[in-house]
């Protein structure tokens, strides 16, 4: 097969996965990026990256922010890591069973160099490859203040997938323009601080395809596992929580205090100490054990869907490609009110509405939203 018809063979598999962007980065492009883009620690000899991303729907995210309900966001994901995965699976079949070239399935996250345990020892973790490097050599976008890719056409609310190859392909052009334009609404929405307001992050340069990507300095990569797991979240005025039950703002918690063990503190307060209501233990340890089954896996793209619970995300959920869009979005959110459990496990919302008027209501369970669909 002609690599001209290969890369439209590939694309197509892609799209009718439900794929909305796709597009090819090549070998020469990540040459100068951070480690987690070279190709070479995956397949040997690999000179093309194909990346295709599944966007939210602006309707799912509605409901998410204004915490109507978040099943539409938990289908997206699960599209977007599961669906994802299984297309990698078929792309790379595909090349290598129709031509001689070699092809390696990006798992899609989850899968770090040096294991989960690096977490733990150096407090960060990089994959194995970068989808988001992969996407900006790819022509998908550039990276944002968040550090998410960000495209054109859906912003960074997108999930990326992709596969290795040593098969030769032409790169599509790159990205002209960086449509990430520093509103900081990813910052904003933030409850850990993970991403530093004002300051870059200067670490190493990322430079991809001759373009130096920037965003905001990051802070201890504990503070989104936690977050975005949904162990804890609460917006720094306090109005607000994340699609969780501790309401604890991060960001108010001064990385000295961070530093003498305060993680460890919380999450076995959360998870064992008698002082958390039992209900809400319960609820902290089913997040504990679905993580621990991605890390036995280390793919996220083999979690049921019964397990994929998006609680967070906010920073990369948020920025649609529209930014009139994305300060709805964050208004929503201001006036989402707060997450709490019943005694019997289910997830409530307390809110004031345009009123003044206290409202408590509970949005669908898995179960009631599934059954309706
Ligand atoms: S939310 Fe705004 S600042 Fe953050 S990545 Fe998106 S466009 Fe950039
Ligand atoms: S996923 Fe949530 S906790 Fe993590 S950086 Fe984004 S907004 Fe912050």
């Amino acid at each position: 097969m002609e690599l001209k018809e290969l890369k439209k063979e590939v694309k197509k598999l892609a799209f009718n996965s439900g794929a909305k962007l796709f597009g090819v980065g090549s070998r020469e492009r990540l040459k100068d990026a951070p480690p987690s883009g070279d190709m070479d620690y995956c397949l040997p000899g690999a000179q093309s990256c194909i990346i295709w991303a599944y966007p939210n729907s602006i309707e799912a995210l509605e409901n998410y922010f204004s915490k109507k309900e978040r099943m539409s966001i938990k289908i997206h994901q699960d599209i977007g890591y599961a669906t994802g995965w299984k297309t990698a699976l078929q792309v790379a079949e595909f090349i290598e069973n129709y031509t001689e070239y070699k092809a390696h399935p990006v798992i899609p996250n989850g899968k770090y160099r040096g294991g989960v345990e690096s977490i733990r020892k150096n407090g960060e973790a990089f994959p194995d490859f970068s989808l988001r490097y992969g996407a900006v050599a790819a022509g998908l976008g550039h990276l944002g203040w968040s550090g998410n890719l960000v495209t054109k056409e859906y912003g960074g609310s997108v999930y990326l997938d992709g596969v290795l190859t040593t098969a030769p392909l032409d790169p599509d052009p790159m990205a002209k323009e960086n449509n990430c334009n520093n509103c900081k609404i990813c910052q904003k929405v933030c409850t850990t601080g993970y991403v530093a307001k004002e300051e870059p992050e200067e670490r190493q340069p990322t430079i991809i395809g001759g373009v130096k990507q920037t965003y905001g300095k990051r802070g201890s990569y504990m503070k989104c596992g936690i977050g975005c797991a949904g162990w804890t979240g609460l917006s720094l005025d306090e109005t607000w929580s994340t699609w969780t039950v501790d309401h604890t703002c991060l960001k108010k918690v001064p990385d000295d205090e961070l530093n003498r063990g305060y993680f460890g503190n919380l999450l076995k307060t959360l998870l064992r100490s008698k002082e958390t209501p039992r209900v809400i233990r319960k609820f902290n340890n089913r997040i504990a054990a679905s993580f621990a089954n991605v890390g036995k896996t280390e793919n996220v793209g083999l979690r049921p869907i019964e397990d994929t619970n998006p609680r967070c995300g906010n920073c990369n959920f948020i920025c649609v490609a529209d930014p009139k869009k994305r300060t709805e979005l964050y208004n929503m959110l201001k006036t989402s009110g707060k997450m709490y459990l019943d005694e019997k496990g289910q997830e409530y919302i307390k809110k004031i509405d345009e009123n003044g008027k206290e409202i408590v209501y509970s949005p669908p369970t898995w179960e009631e939203y599934s059954s309706n669909q």
